[in-house]
């Protein structure tokens, strides 16, 4: 284990945690103060409640000290995306509609972190309810990216991969729609894994477009990774779209990373023009580097993939345009006009009005006009028959591959600023992740290196049949250790110190 704690896996932390080396407490506290010095520049976190989180860890260590048996993460910190409810905190979603809103109840997946015993440091910032790729989006301000801080951090989770590349948390959970935890790892160098739909449950997150969302962990490591994985994953009777089966074994193909005899399918349509050179080129060395551990590569066509954005951009609208009707300033968070001069109506096109940002707004519209009477079978149904179409590519696929590979993104990490204006150019970072959301399979981002132009980090997309999600960890498992030979250590071990970035910024 590291002298400095935050820079230690959550394994590492975990086992440290269990045999007295040290306690939760102090993990918990160099991770509070890691977040004072760098929280200025990074704005990962939305909110923090560091006494409530010691308070927690204080429990863990006299746990410990009574010989309490420990999970596999008891003690270890988390950050939590601000769309998931954790009763007591403020949860936002990145939106003024739910300033103030203060949820009475735990999501699932943060029930299970507390009833393992992990330490929950606060909520993390995103793009306004999940919508974008920047998290320049958020209401709160933007989150920086910290291996180049005029970069953005991926979205709409960008506070959660920023949090774990910046050591302010060992691990984070984030939440996927169209790939919004595999995006932003990319861009930030670590591990986000999408589980497979209903994998995990939906129980206690704000919904966006409930048949794609799905939370997963966002980690350094694909260990660490694959054991936060396993306490939130399983079938919960409180969402209705949870998989009622066994967990995959992850940890066990995490540990394993064994790929000889594996088939491999390089997605054509997933590649080529449009994606930056050093994208490209790290994408082909981390496939050689899979075939030279003895993985079977070949290369596979999914012809409808090329419509999955536009129909996920009808889709999406729709299910958000529904989901979000019931923001009007009557039960939750901002009410905006309220003199007692106006009508229950015009309070609530106020409240709308004073409390969704342009991307929210552009949706709802979007989504409301693709599901009125006369565009529905044109566009909605239309948009489902695509969906269909691209969840029989993967089938289709996965007769004849174990996985498929693409790269994450087109490029890595944009300017902030650079692409908020035009969201079209926005919605393209989504190209290679969103075909798993509509089909609702497993898929995660393993970094692979950095691209040669700019020396920002590249991310491998890893897609798996449904329930078969430990495939994605063995895989990332066999890079992350051939690759990390080759690099003499961990990717974010290459990033440039935030002291130095932040001294940047000021000069
Ligand atoms: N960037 C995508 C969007 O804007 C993905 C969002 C998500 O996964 N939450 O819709």
């Amino acid at each position: 284990m590291s002298a400095d704690l935050t820079r230690s896996t959550a394994a590492e932390l975990a086992s440290a945690i269990a045999s007295g080396e040290t306690s939760s407490v102090e993990v918990t506290q160099a991770h509070l103060d890691r977040m004072a010095a760098v929280e200025p520049a990074v704005h990962a976190f939305l909110h923090v409640d560091g006494e409530r989180a010691l308070a927690a860890a204080a429990r863990v260590d006299a746990d410990r000290a009574d010989g309490k048996p420990l999970g596999p993460l008891a003690g270890v910190p988390v950050a939590l995306k601000d769309v998931l409810t954790y009763a007591g905190a403020p949860t936002t979603c990145g939106s003024r509609v739910l300033e103030g809103w203060v949820p009475p109840y735990d999501a699932t997946v943060t029930r299970r972190m507390l009833d393992a015993g992990l330490v929950i440091l606060g909520k993390t910032n995103l793009d306004e309810f999940a919508m974008g790729s920047s998290t320049e989006n958020s209401a709160y301000g933007p989150t920086h990216n910290p291996w180049a801080l005029d970069r953005i951090p991926g979205g709409s989770g960008g506070g959660s991969a920023a949090a774990v590349a910046a050591y302010e948390a060992p691990l984070a959970i984030g939440t996927d729609t169209g790939g919004s935890i595999r995006q932003p790892a990319s861009v930030t160098g670590t591990v986000g894994i999408k589980p497979t739909y209903g994998g995990t449950s939906r129980y206690g997150l704000v919904a966006l477009a409930s048949s794609l969302d799905q939370p997963g962990p966002c980690a350094r490591t694909v260990l660490d990774a694959a054991l936060l994985h396993t306490v939130i994953a399983g079938h919960d009777p409180l969402d209705s779209t949870s998989i009622d089966a066994p967990v995959p074994d992850v940890v066990g193909a995490a540990r394993s990373g064994d790929v000889r005899g594996m088939k491999i399918g390089i997605v054509r349509e997933l590649g080529g023009e449009g994606y930056a050179p050093g994208v490209e080129q790290r994408f082909r060395e981390a496939v050689e580097v899979l075939s030279s551990l003895g993985a079977e590569v070949v290369e596979v066509s999914c012809p409808h993939f090329s419509y999955a954005l536009p129909a996920y951009y009808l889709v999406l609208p729709s299910e958000a345009s529904s989901n979000l009707a019931k923001f009007d300033g009557m039960r939750f968070g901002l009410r905006a006009g309220d003199d007692g001069t106006r009508s229950a109506e015009e309070v609530m096109g106020l409240t709308r009005e004073a409390g969704f940002g342009a991307e929210v707004k552009r949706r709802i519209i979007l989504g409301t006009y693709a599901l009125s009477s006369g565009y529905y079978d044109a566009y909605y149904g239309q948009a489902q028959k695509v969906r269909t179409l691209v969840t029989r590519d993967f089938e289709a696929a996965f007769a004849a591959v174990d996985v498929l590979v693409s790269p994450s993104t087109p490029t890595t990490a944009f300017r902030l600023g650079e692409k908020v204006d035009d969201p079209i150019a926005m919605y393209l970072n989504d190209l290679c992740t969103i075909p798993s959301n509509l089909a609702g399979n497993a898929s995660a981002s393993f970094p692979v290196g950095l691209a040669p132009e700019d020396g920002l980090p590249v991310g491998l997309q890893v897609m798996a049949p449904p329930l078969a999600d430990d495939r994605l960890y063995r895989v990332g498992a066999a890079l992350e250790r051939a690759l990390q030979e080759r690099w003499g250590g961990p990717l974010l071990a290459q990033a440039p110190e935030l002291a130095t970035l932040v001294e940047g910024v000021a000069r």
